[in-house]
């Protein structure tokens, strides 16, 4: 028998199941509904979104200017030039921008000046020098001031024999091969660069450019060359009460700054140093007119038009893979592909496909950017194309070039009337110094440039900062969905330098050969989606950042100044121009993290630590 509360259950039950069907069937009409509702809302001129707020906040310019000039740091570091040789001076320009960007105080100091006496001051001296020999006997005082605790590296190989034989043993070179090395790959012996480990790193252009070197068995070997016979490539000693780190790699360009700042955190217990803390993907005219009629590598791949594709696969592949990970991408407008230079300038009306890209962009997150009324860069009549782009013409006149950025700022707002577009970056990468003036002076609603980091034809190269006039340069540092060895190498670098990932991707890149378009989108795709997954794996916690959110964070980090105390047992670090959080990486190279006070502490590699600073002073226990 059951009993009565039970059937009562049963029944109950059972109602609730035809409810629930009913409700169902309901549920389908009405989503269909809202789907179809959703096409024709997404269709309609002047919809609506709403407007978020940023994650990270841009800080106003008096704000900035205010902090920007104190420097809390002191000179800790020496860093050892040879004059007229140029590797050194390479060497040092690369190693100055690493230092200053670290916001490591340095002195340089070129060889003939150098002084034994003023080893004094410092605790860390990088050593420029490709010929060791000029140091005479004061090679062998700097060995001895490294014994008594003090740090040297060898920033590049210098030249072999002569003094470097003589003081080989201390750098733990056991033998010293007649050649020098060709290293074409990076393996990791030890994981200490974030997403160092996951894989080996091709090199672009090798050449004979390491120290073949057998090392002593006290040497711990962090990198080394991948493929059978392993170069050592970045190794650590332990001599008497000091250290000393030899980066082997030879590679003095500003691709490869991450690799000798993480050889320079070898050096001595620990070493701390701000970063930006973000990844950023944008959008390259996006939105924008879509090319009419076919592309060859679409049509044989899926059999469709390039405007089908953009919407059906393209846009689709690209929003699963933003939600799979987060990502909030920054799409950089073109109103139209004219070749026009002169006012006045023609309104495009036919707006309904940048309603549709733009309002799912930034429902997703996003942020919308500015490219260009078309896609001419900012250059007047004076500017010299060298040559090349064919189809580029020059703004007519100053008031031409303005009107027609005037006209897209009006275009945007007409389109998306709650979004404030504050990032611009310059079509071709390409900006001349009278559009770089204007963007300052004539449109204070711009904050921040993403042009490129990496230096490139013509290109407008970047560092990550503000610059005097307060606009914030946020550089993009890889582009497209080829993702060769060098694209890898650039990423890995910038991952540990500042922290920071930026990606740059242009919906055309699967009409055009030179950008990979033979290989089908679906590879394209799969390369970029491999990208994706080694950046997230290699940094869980990277903040997702829009073009002004990175810029917001680059504020951060750009007056962020930090004075390191080590005493036994801690660490303790005070940050001037701290406004709300800020991020730093932390080198523990002996002993491991403790007790934090005044942020927290995430591992991101061996013994590298991200650390969320939310106080201007931390203790960082070291156990
Ligand atoms: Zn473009």
């Amino acid at each position: 028998m059951i009993p009565e509360e039970k059937k009562h259950k049963k029944t109950e039950s059972r109602k609730k199941w035809k409810v629930s069907i009913r409700f169902g069937r309901m549920q389908m009409v009405l989503a269909a509904f809202m789907a179809l509702f959703a096409v024709v809302y997404l269709n309609q001129r002047n919809i609506t979104y709403e407007a978020r707020e940023r994650m990270i906040g841009l800080l106003d310019q008096e704000e900035e200017e205010t902090t920007a000039e104190t420097e809390a740091e002191g000179v800790t570091t020496l860093l050892l030039g040879e004059e007229g040789d140029a590797s050194s001076q390479s060497g040092c320009e690369q190693m100055e921008a690493i230092l200053s960007q670290m916001r490591v105080g340095y002195e340089l100091c070129m060889e003939q000046d150098f002084q034994v006496e003023d080893l004094e001051k410092y605790d860390k001296v990088v050593l420029s020098v490709t010929h060791l020999d000029l140091l005479g006997e004061r090679l062998l005082d700097l060995m001895d001031w490294a014994r008594e605790g003090g740090n040297v590296m060898l920033l590049y190989p210098p030249e072999s024999g002569g003094l470097l034989q003589m003081v080989a043993d201390d750098f733990g070179i056991a033998m010293l091969g007649d050649e020098m090395a060709r290293v074409e790959g990076l393996h990791f012996k030890e994981a200490f660069m974030p997403g160092g480990g996951l894989r080996d790193f091709l090199i672009t252009d090798p050449y004979d450019s390491s120290l073949a070197v057998r090392l002593t068995e006290d040497c711990r070997v962090y990198l080394e060359s991948s493929g059978e016979y392993a170069v050592p490539i970045i190794w650590r000693r332990e001599i008497g009460e000091g250290t000393v780190v030899v980066d082997n790699l030879g590679f003095l360009e500003k691709t490869y700054r991450g690799i000798h700042c993480a050889a320079y955190t070898l050096l001595g217990d620990t070493c701390v140093y701000p970063v930006i803390n973000g990844a950023a993907f944008y959008i390259d005219d996006f939105p924008s007119p879509v090319p009419g009629g076919e592309g060859k590598y679409i049509s044989r791949d899926f059999g469709m038009d390039v405007s089908t594709f953009y919407t059906q696969v393209w846009w689709k592949d690209t929003q699963n893979l933003a939600e799979k990970y987060g990502i909030r991408y920054t799409g950089m407008v073109i109103e139209q592909y004219s070749d026009q230079v002169e006012r006045p300038y023609e309104r495009n009306h036919d707006v309904t496909r940048y309603q549709y890209f733009g309002n799912m962009l930034l429902d997703g997150g996003g942020e919308i950017g500015l490219h260009g009324y078309n896609h001419m860069p900012l250059c007047l009549k004076n500017f010299d194309y060298q040559g090349q782009f064919d189809s580029y013409k020059r703004w007519n006149s100053y008031e031409d070039m303005k009107a027609g950025l005037t006209e897209l700022i009006d275009f945007c707002g007409e389109i998306f009337p709650k979004e404030k577009v504050q990032t611009y970056v310059p079509p071709s990468n390409i900006l001349s110094e009278e559009g770089r003036a204007m963007l300052s002076e004539d449109f204070p609603e711009i904050k921040s440039i993403a042009s490129v980091y990496l230096p490139g034809d013509m290109a407008y190269e970047q560092e990550f900062g503000v610059a005097e006039d307060g606009i914030v340069e946020t550089p993009r540092v890889i582009a497209g969905y080829i993702m060769d060895d060098y694209t890898r190498m650039a990423a890995l670098c910038e991952m540990n330098l500042h922290f920071v990932s930026s990606h740059f991707q242009h919906p055309d890149d699967v009409l055009d050969e030179d950008r990979g378009a033979a290989m089908g989108w679906e590879k394209m795709h799969e390369n970029l989606s491999d990208y994706v997954d080694w950046l997230y794996t290699a940094a869980p916690n990277i903040r997702n950042l829009t073009g002004t959110e990175m810029a917001g964070a680059v504020q951060r980090y750009d007056r962020l100044r930090v004075e390191r105390e080590e005493s036994p047992g801690h660490l303790n670090l005070k940050l001037d121009g701290l406004v709300d959080e800020a991020y730093l990486l932390v080198r523990i190279n002996t002993g491991t993290p403790g007790k934090v006070s005044g942020g927290s502490l995430t591992k991101q590699a061996e013994g590298l630590y991200l650390l969320k600073a939310e106080k201007p002073e931390i203790d960082i226990e070291i156990k």
